[in-house]
C-alpha cells in the first residue's frame, strides 16, 4: 500500500473491525479503503465499521454480500442473523395510567419475515453495546411489521433499564436495529381448531393480540380473553379492535379486571375465579390455556387457581399436553 495499484474496474467493499476503546479505531480498514479508493477500484458502500463485532454493522455487512448474491445468507455469528429492522412507529399508549409508561412500537424487517403468533423479536439495544433483549411480537406476519408492546423499567434505584429506554426513548424514528425473530414454539397456537383461552396483563397484551389475530385470520372464533391492567380509560390495549372482535363474532368472551377501579383492586386471577363453571365446561370442551405477561404476580396467581381446581397432577398433563403454556417474564 505504498503506492496506488491498477485496480480501476475492480469492485471492492471494506468491513473494517476494530475497539474504540483504541485511539485510532478502525485505522487500518480505513487505510485500506483509501487505498482502493487511490487505486481506482470502486467501492460498493461506504467502509463498514464494527466495534467489537457490533451486530449493527456485521447485519448491514450481511445484507450487502446477500445483495450480492451470497446464497443462503452468510452466517457470521453461530447464532441466527441480526439483520437490520428499522423502527416505523412509536406510540405511547398508557398516558395518564399509574403505570409505568408503556410503548408501542413497529419495526419492519429488511425483507420479507415469516413468524408465528407466539414468537419473540430479539433486538440489540444501543447499536450493540447492550446484551440481546426479547420482546413478544404483538402482530401476525402477515401484518408486514413486527409490532411490540414495551414497558419501560426501572431498576432498584430508580435507573433506567437499558434495553425498554433505548427502545421507547433512545432509538430515533427511522433508525435501523439489529434484530431476529426467534421461534418460540413452547407458546405457539393449538395445531387444530381447539378453543383458546387467552389470560395475562400489562405487556403480555402482545403475546394474546398476537394470537387473537392469527385465529381471527384463520376464522377460528371460539376465543376467551382474560385481561387485566390498572384502569381501563389508559390500559386496556389494543381495546377499540378486540371491542371490534367481540362485536364481529371473533371472540366469544372478553372479562376485564382493571385494579384501580373502584369499588375493589381487582386482578386477572380474580376475574379468572369468578368463572369456574365457564372455565370447567371450556377445558371439557378441549380448550387450551394460554398465560402471557407478568412472572411475578398474574402468572403465579393463575397457576394457583387452576392447580385449586384440576390438582396439580391434571394440570401439569394438560402443560405436557401442549394444552396449557405460557409466556410470562
Ligand atoms: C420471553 C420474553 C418475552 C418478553 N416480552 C416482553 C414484552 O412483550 N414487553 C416487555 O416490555 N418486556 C418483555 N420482556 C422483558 C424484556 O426482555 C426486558 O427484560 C425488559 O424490557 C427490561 O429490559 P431492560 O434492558 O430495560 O432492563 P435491564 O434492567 O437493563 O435488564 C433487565 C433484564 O435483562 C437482562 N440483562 C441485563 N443486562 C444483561 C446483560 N448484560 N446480559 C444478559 N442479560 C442481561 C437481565 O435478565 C435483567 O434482569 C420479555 C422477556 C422475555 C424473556
Amino acid at each position: 500500500m505504498q503506492a496506488p495499484a491498477a485496480l480501476t474496474g475492480l469492485q471492492t467493499a471494506v468491513l473494517a473491525l476494530g475497539d474504540r476503546a483504541y485511539p485510532d479505531f478502525c485505522a487500518f480498514g480505513r487505510q485500506l479503503a483509501a487505498w482502493l479508493a487511490q487505486s481506482g477500484a470502486q467501492p460498493l458502500a461506504p467502509p463498514l465499521q464494527a466495534d467489537c463485532a457490533e451486530a449493527t454493522a456485521l447485519a448491514a455487512w450481511q445484507a450487502l454480500l446477500e445483495r450480492l448474491g451470497a446464497a443462503g445468507g452468510v452466517q457470521l455469528s453461530s447464532a441466527p442473523m441480526l439483520l437490520p429492522w428499522r423502527l416505523v412507529q412509536r406510540h405511547w399508549i398508557n398516558q395518564g395510567s399509574p403505570g409505568a409508561p408503556l410503548y408501542r412500537l413497529r419495526l419492519t424487517p429488511p425483507a420479507p419475515e415469516a413468524w408465528q403468533a407466539g414468537d419473540l423479536l430479539e433486538v440489540q439495544p444501543r447499536g450493540g453495546r447492550g446484551a440481546l433483549r426479547r420482546y413478544t411480537i404483538a402482530s401476525i406476519d402477515a401484518e408486514g411489521h413486527a409490532e411490540l408492546l414495551v414497558r419501560q423499567l426501572r431498576g432498584p434505584g430508580g435507573e433506567p433499564g437499558l434495553g425498554s429506554f433505548w427502545l421507547t426513548e433512545g432509538l430515533p424514528l427511522r433508525a435501523a436495529i439489529a434484530g431476529r425473530v426467534i421461534a418460540n414454539p413452547g407458546f405457539h397456537a393449538p395445531p387444530d381448531d381447539r378453543p383458546l383461552i387467552l389470560l395475562g396483563n400489562g405487556s403480555g397484551m402482545a403475546g394474546l393480540r398476537a394470537h387473537l389475530s392469527q385465529r381471527v385470520a384463520r376464522g377460528q372464533h371460539r376465543n376467551w380473553l382474560l385481561f387485566g391492567e390498572r384502569s381501563r380509560a389508559h390500559d386496556f390495549h389494543g381495546g377499540a379492535e378486540i371491542e371490534q372482535w367481540r362485536r364481529r363474532g371473533c371472540l366469544a368472551r372478553l372479562d376485564l379486571a382493571f385494579s384501580r377501579e373502584a369499588p375493589c383492586q381487582r386482578y386477572v386471577q380474580h376475574a379468572l375465579a369468578e368463572c369456574e363453571g365457564e372455565c370447567r365446561a371450556w377445558l371439557r370442551d378441549g380448550a387450551c390455556l394460554y398465560v402471557c405477561g407478568g412472572q411475578r404476580g398474574m402468572a403465579p396467581a393463575v397457576h394457583g387457581q387452576l392447580e385449586e381446581w384440576l390438582g396439580a397432577p391434571a394440570l401439569a398433563a394438560m402443560a405436557a399436553e401442549g394444552r396449557y403454556r405460557r409466556d410470562v417474564y
